[in-house]
């Protein structure tokens, strides 16, 4: 089944359940200020789950475009994580809730004239606590014990860490539904139901608040059913992504192959450039502040990516009108802008490209000083400084030094970061976006005790 089938499939599905088709909401959020980018479906809906907001419908179902930061150290090393992905979900707000949507799901995986995949390759997580989701599966569904394991709240609890240390708002227990594939010992996480129960204000005890009503919020990765569907072991073959790595690969003068040595690096620059084309074609561009920062980043280690291969021209912006075609479907508007972002995707490699240039001067004189004191380790202090004054990215040093058969000390580089990233500007939300995730690092930057809120004249903090 291919993907744009799938993601159809779903929404009408949902409908056939009384869920009405909602657009995807942005990428990038305005007026949100717990979030930089869309992390799940239910952003758009959390006034609903609070019981303030006014639909007049209690059941939704979307495609929603979405952004982890938080994820970017497994893309391309993991099979099945994006930056920038598509997520299914159908809401309820208030109207049904776990046993129907317990039900649902599995009716929507299992039968025939779903996706039909087969009942004996899926297992489910539920909460330790959570009885009602354990006795569903079990008594109703028929899942035998063994194909029912309970988690802690780390694992079972959206968003995670509940309740003593999670972010605030509306969470709930959850119940995970993983693919196990023929063949391989390893599964895959494919759908995340949430039952919608609370409002977390505050520290413990007394932080979880029950909502007035109990919601539905469930969000299916399509890349990674679509893997399944199409018995990929990766989301990176699927019919959307496989054309993309086939280009970057391409645009940076190699062939693709999934295990080839510049497999992963071609994964990353085809999953930034995605996030990066949907980010601008909202109008978001690369810059130096909150998720204008964060394009910057994806923008630059894509860059960077195909500048360790070899491609020392600017090659990103060439790769718009392939993101365009593989996204045609769902969001056609991408085809009629992508001169316009190819363009600003194009002046800011130029820009970067002439950084590198600059910082790979002062890396020479940093390398003959090291081989000059005769140490085979560059200090982590210049290299920490060729980050934050050139914008020089760790890899890119640590690569070019390899060459000279020098290493860099990273200890001392990971503790001026630790350092930088628990300053309060600006720029170091902004790294530690890029470190740990938006959730996290809002959560640490409220406790920390000069969190002074994202409006756009609180912080300051310069970042390259
Ligand atoms: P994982 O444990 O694999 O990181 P998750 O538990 O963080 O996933 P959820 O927050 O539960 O993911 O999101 C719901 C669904 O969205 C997941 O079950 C998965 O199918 C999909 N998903 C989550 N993160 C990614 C990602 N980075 N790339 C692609 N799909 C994702
Ligand atoms: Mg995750
Ligand atoms: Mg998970
Ligand atoms: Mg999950």
């Amino acid at each position: 089944m291919k993907t744009d089938e799938l993601r159809e499939k779903y929404l009408e599905f949902f409908e056939t359940k009384g869920c009405v088709r909602r657009p995807s909401d942005v990428l990038v959020p305005r007026g949100d200020p717990t979030v930089l980018f869309t992390p799940a479906g239910m952003n758009q809906f959390k006034d609903q789950f609070l019981g303030v907001g006014k639909l007049d419908f209690t059941r939704a179902t979307t495609c929603q475009k979405c952004l982890r930061t938080g994820d970017i150290e497994n893309v391309g090393n993991t099979a099945y994580h994006h930056t920038f992905f598509e997520m299914l979900g159908n809401f309820s707000f208030g109207d049904y809730f776990k046993n129907d949507a317990i039900h649902w799901a599995w009716e929507f995986l299992t039968d025939k004239k779903w996706l039909g995949l087969d009942p004996q390759r899926l297992t489910v997580t539920v909460f330790q606590e959570d009885e009602e989701a354990y006795g569903i599966w079990h008594d109703k569904i028929g899942l035998s014990a063994d194909r029912i394991t309970r988690d802690n709240e780390h694992e079972n609890f959206w968003p995670a860490g509940a309740p003593s240390e999670g972010p605030d708002g509306v969470c709930g227990p959850c119940s995970e539904i993983f693919y196990h594939p023929p063949g391989s010992s390893g599964n895959v996480e494919i759908w995340n139901l949430v039952f919608t129960q609370f409002n977390r204000v505050g520290d413990p005890p007394d932080n979880l608040r029950p909502l007035p009503k109990k919601n539905i919020d469930t969000g299916m990765g399509l890349e990674r059913t679509a893997a399944v569907l199409q018995g990929h072991e990766s989301n990176f073959e699927i019919d959307t992504l496989r054309p993309l790595c086939e280009a970057s690969a391409a645009a940076v003068g190699v062939k693709y192959a999934y295990d080839s040595p510049h497999g992963r690096a071609v994964r990353r620059i085809a999953d930034h450039v995605r996030a990066v084309t949907f980010a601008i074609s909202e109008g978001v561009l690369p810059d130096r502040d909150r998720e204008r920062y964060v394009i910057r980043q994806l923008l630059r280690r894509a860059v960077m990516e195909g500048f360790l291969i070899g491609q020392h021209d600017p090659f990103l912006h060439t790769l718009v009108p392939n993101v365009a075609e593989a996204m045609q479907v769902p969001y056609p508007e991408l085809g009629k802008e992508t001169e316009k972002i190819a363009e600003a995707i194009r002046d800011e490699e130029e820009q970067f490209l002439g950084t590198v240039e600059k910082g790979l001067h002062k890396l020479d004189n940093y390398i003959e000083k090291a081989r000059g004191d005769g140490k085979s380790v560059l200090s982590g202090d210049d290299v920490f400084d060729l980050h934050q004054t050139d914008g020089f990215l760790i890899e890119l040093t640590e690569a070019v030094a390899a060459k000279h058969n020098l290493s860099v000390d990273r200890q001392r580089f990971n503790a001026r970061m630790q350092r930088h990233l628990q300053d309060s500007g600006r720029g170091a939300f902004a790294d530690k976006v890029m470190a740990a995730g938006p959730l996290d690092a809002i959560r640490e930057t409220q406790a920390g005790t000069d969190f002074v809120g994202y409006d756009e004249t609180a912080s300051t903090g310069k970042v390259v």
